[in-house]
């Protein structure tokens, strides 16, 4: 099958399963708007970070890559009154939009974004209570660097979400992407053979192209 069948498939799902809302459609218009990359998560993968913060019932969620805040926008919703989402952006302009995005729907308040390279900000939230889910989904390079980071933020039984994991094949073939696949390749093996970590990844085409996600829980 072809890729704009998925991207249409997506489309449809979009708009028969998962409803985005306007202040979801607000958080892709205003990054399109200030000029930023259209990387944001597909609406469906939103919705299944939405699905796996409210089925876990967690209260602590850490996000690793802000942008307009979208797939924030997503987690947050399915945080209790008193939970909390830290999310880590390194551009100041990013930043700036995702936290109008999120004040303007309703949730500014549960969400605190840090701005700055995140090797930088994840030390200094070292002796917060743990995060209960990780979304990971910044610059490639550092994939094992975050997962190290999620197993000294969490805790036994906490969710992690890496996302670009399968990139069009890249892993299997680094050469393909020699700047982010290298990262990308070693986070999977990290995830396959460290007994700190009980992953899988799962494959997904749509309007993001062949990629997918790892998902896993730290043992
Ligand atoms: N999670 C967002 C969503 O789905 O709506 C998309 C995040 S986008 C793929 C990646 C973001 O990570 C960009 O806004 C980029 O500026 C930011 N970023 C890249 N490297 C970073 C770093 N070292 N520290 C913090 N943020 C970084």
């Amino acid at each position: 099958r072809s890729q704009p069948g998925w991207a249409a498939m997506e489309d449809w799902i979009s708009s028969t399963v998962v409803h985005p809302d306007p202040a979801l459609e607000q958080a892709i218009t205003t990054a399109k708007d200030a000029g930023m990359p259209p990387i944001e998560v597909a609406p469906n993968s939103g919705k299944l970070l939405q699905l796996l913060v409210g089925i876990g019932g967690a209260r602590r969620v850490l996000e690793i890559g802000t942008l307009a805040g979208f797939s924030a926008l997503w987690m947050a919703r399915a945080l209790p009154e008193d939970g909390r989402l830290v999310t880590i952006e390194y551009k100041a302009e990013h930043a700036a939009v995702a936290r109008k995005n999120l004040d303007d729907a309703g949730v500014g308040s549960r969400v605190d974004i840090r701005q700055g390279a995140a090797l930088d900000v994840l030390p200094t939230l070292e002796g917060e209570e743990p995060f209960d889910l990780v979304f990971i989904d910044a610059d490639k390079q550092n994939n094992s660097n975050y997962l190290e980071w999620a197993v000294r933020l969490g805790r036994p039984g906490t969710v992690v979400v890496l996302d670009n994991t399968v990139w069009e094949g890249a892993p299997m073939n680094p050469e393909q992407d020699p700047v982010n696949a290298p990262g990308i390749r070693d986070s999977l093996e990290l995830l396959g053979a460290d007994p700190r970590f009980d992953a899988t990844v799962i494959q997904t085409v749509g309007s993001k192209g062949w990629d997918g996600f790892a998902l896993a829980v730290i043992r």
